[in-house]
């Protein structure tokens, strides 16, 4: 991937909560929190279930799979050597109703990004975090 490709995020604080969500792209996996007890996936990472408050949570790995729940184009700067535009979408995983998560769509003319678009993730490693970014699964067939 180009550098040039990739808009430039500020990188989480990784805490015990949140390492194994920031770092399963190390092994090309996407680590969610999930409830041993219940089945329930928590995102963010809490270290309580909220559906039935077992405290047996542990990361999972989820497909990868995806789709766009919502997004916006962005052209401000807030970062320099930044390419713009951008896509920063909320996608929605298959695995669980309303699990989502804020992050941006690569790969993609920014205009052609859509609600419903099938995406998948990739990583981006910046120091010890690996960023989950998501590339329409269309893009990936055609290459
Ligand atoms: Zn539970």
């Amino acid at each position: 991937m180009q550098d040039d490709e990739q808009p430039m995020r500020l990188l989480p604080e990784l805490t015990p909560e949140t390492t194994p969500f920031w770092s399963g792209g190390a092994e090309g996996k996407l680590l969610i929190t999930r409830c041993q007890a219940c089945g329930h996936w928590i995102h963010p990472p809490q270290p309580i279930c909220p559906v039935c408050l077992s405290r047996d949570v542990k990361p999972e790995a989820v497909s990868g799979d995806a789709e766009v729940h919502s997004f916006t184009i962005n052209y401000h700067p807030f970062l320099p050597n930044v390419k713009l535009p951008f896509a920063i979408a909320i996608v929605e995983f298959p695995e669980q109703a309303g699990m989502r998560m804020t992050t941006n769509i690569v790969g993609y003319a920014p205009e052609d990004v859509f609600i419903g678009m099938k995406v998948h993730v990739e990583f981006l490693q910046q120091d010890d975090v690996w960023l989950p970014l998501f590339r329409p699964v269309d893009s990936l067939q055609a290459e």
